[in-house]
């Protein structure tokens, strides 16, 4: 009896371990079939040069972006600029750029699904639409100028990414010759909106507000005074010229360093660092399954000074230009903004196109704190950016000018949404070496902006 006991156990367990192994492939099979089936060894998918030669990328309004002709090899918008403009979003033929649509969404290209893999009923793959508006890409592209930097823009509401540039960028039609460390085409391969993060400079006194409106009870009732240099920790912290006697709105419609650097320090290196977090500035953000990059604040042991410096985006702040984006989309959307994604819908698979399912994000701001700073951030824009740059808008923004060091000149950033039904747009622009924020930044926002709002 013992024996056979024992044998029923041993037959349990192996059976047990079977299932397992089985549920453990299945699991697999689910999530990364599509991988499976994509890669690029897969010659059923890939030309003779490794370019995958099934799939069209259309833009949201169905302008074509690339197909492949007759012979397999992959073809590319008509118009140079804008296959510099939309590079990033779709992917060089060689596959360079692992965040463009060629490598990241190869497999709704192809057509692969659970039920009949990757052969497709057409043969052709399928048509990919992305959330993008080329022509919005083209004008941010023509904006940035031949600088270096990044544009994005989403809506708040849906999360749809209506815009995405990335330069340096090259045209995927012809693709140079890049020798390493070229400076015209540092960082070429990356996408800098989804993959980079950068110095914040002043934006990040969004952060610091957030915290100090929250937890300083008698904030509105202060006044602060600027000499241009103000002492924190023993050190000087400088603003580019005295901004004199001021309450909060005007330290930040000003971007007081002095002011900011003080509230900093005495709400202290947890705070900023909790609040950083809170509004989703240190985590990643999943757009249609691409990782964006995670931004950081690294105040461990740090003095007052660099604890002020830090209240000012400056010290080791780090920041995601898309995260940031989402920041300004929670701050207009009452504490939670939509999860941005790139992949409209796909069409000519089998079975029948899902359609996306709007995400939102955990709570970034406390509704009644996210009034009072959208407030401001609009007042930032009638008392020191001038109104008249943006018409026909309901913006509130706020620049950056954040200083690199290396001898580089700063970069500028400006980002911020529109309070408004219509055109619940949110964005954040850097342009690298641009001086001031307000200026380069800008006026790109201003140009992309205005082109959503007016027309084009
Ligand atoms: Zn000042």
């Amino acid at each position: 009896m013992k024996k056979i006991e024992k044998r029923t156990v041993t037959c349990l367990a192996l059976t047990l371990f079977l299932l397992l192994g089985l549920a453990l492939f299945l699991v697999r099979f689910l999530l990364d079939g599509g991988d499976w089936a994509s890669f690029a060894a897969n010659r059923h998918l890939y030309n003779s040069q490794g370019q995958l030669s099934v799939g069209r990328v259309l833009d949201r309004d169905g302008d074509v972006l690339s197909w492949v002709d007759e012979s397999g090899q992959r073809c590319y918008y008509s118009n140079a600029t804008v296959r510099k403009a939309t590079l990033h979003a779709v992917g060089d033929p060689n596959g360079a750029i692992g965040t463009g649509a060629l490598v990241a969404f190869a497999d709704q290209l192809s057509g692969y699904n659970l039920l009949t893999g990757a052969d497709n009923p057409f043969g052709q793959g399928n048509d990919l639409y992305l959330t993008l508006d080329a022509r919005l890409n083209y004008i941010a592209y023509q904006a940035l100028n031949g600088r270096k930097g990044t544009v994005g823009v989403y809506n708040y509401k849906t999360g749809e990414i209506l815009c995405m540039v990335s330069a340096p960028s090259f045209d995927p039609a012809a693709p140079p010759e890049i020798q390493d460390g070229d400076p015209r085409y540092e960082g070429v391969y990356l996408n800098r909106f989804l993959s980079s993060t950068f110095t914040p400079g002043s934006v990040f006194k969004t952060v610091t507000l957030t915290a100090a409106l929250e937890q300083l009870p008698d904030l509105f009732q202060r006044t602060f005074t600027c000499t241009g240099s103000t002492v924190v920790g023993g050190e000087t912290i400088t603003c580019p010229f005295a901004h004199g006697e001021m309450d909060i709105n005007d330290a930040f419609a000003s971007s007081c360093n002095g002011v900011f650097a003080q509230l900093a320090d005495e709400l202290g290196a947890e705070t900023i660092a909790q609040y950083a977090k809170q509004a989703g500035l240190l985590d990643r953000y999943s757009v249609s399954g691409i990782s964006t990059a995670a931004g950081s604040v690294a105040l461990e042991g740090a003095t007052s000074a660099q604890l002020g410096w830090a209240g000012v985006g400056q010290y080791h702040d780090l920041v995601n230009p898309c995260a940031l984006m989402v920041w300004m989309g929670g701050v207009a959307n009452g504490g939670k903004a939509a999860v941005p994604y790139l992949v409209l819908k796909t069409e000519g698979g089998f079975p029948l196109p899902a359609s996306h399912i709007t995400r939102r994000t955990g709570r970034l701001i406390q509704a009644d704190t996210a009034q009072v700073l959208a407030d401001m951030m609009s007042q930032n824009v009638v008392l020191t950016y001038g109104a008249d740059r943006f018409p026909n808008m309901d913006l509130c923004a706020k620049s950056g000018t954040a200083e690199v060091g290396g001898g580089k000149q700063p970069s500028s950033w400006f980002t911020g949404f529109l309070r408004d039904q219509d055109f619940p747009y949110a964005f954040a622009v850097v342009v690298e070496e641009g001086g001031s924020g307000a200026g380069a930044a800008g006026n790109v926002a201003a140009q992309v902006l205005d082109a959503l709002v007016n027309g084009y």
